[in-house]
């Protein structure tokens, strides 16, 4: 087969020739090249877009019931009285969390913490101010 003869044979998915559609391109530094015509271009690079992706994912903004971004380490308010389950008075509104932590959490909640009196909790973002 004459394309193993050109480097970058290993690699899948190289599109061919825009210009004289050869099957004979290959990579080399970040562009493809054609053997035949000389024509060089940059291809549609999948690894760029998977970056973009996880760049994307990466910046998952949480935000507080008034649209502040929340921040690990934040101090936040709690803005209305919420049940807690086995606590009969429950966390009242106005009680200040120290140091959340934004978490990827069930149901929605989005705030790891500990709340005087309680102890760990995880609270919605939807139900804090930042301070
Ligand atoms: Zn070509």
């Amino acid at each position: 087969m004459q394309a193993d003869a050109y480097p970058g044979g290993v690699i899948e998915n190289i599109p061919p020739c825009p210009q004289c559609s050869s099957e004979y391109t290959y990579e080399m530094n970040n562009l493809v090249v054609c053997p035949e015509c000389g024509h060089e271009w940059v291809p549609a690079a999948e690894g760029a877009t998977d970056a973009a992706g996880t760049a994307a994912a990466g910046e998952r903004v949480i935000k507080d019931a008034v649209g502040n971004v929340l921040n690990d380490g934040d101090t936040v308010t709690v803005v209305k009285a919420l049940k807690v389950k086995g606590n009969p008075s429950g966390i009242k509104a106005g009680t200040k969390v120290r140091n959340i932590r934004l978490v990827d959490g069930v149901d929605g909640h989005d705030i790891d913490c500990r709340i005087d009196g309680f102890g760990a909790m995880q609270l919605k973002s939807s139900v804090v101010k930042k301070a």
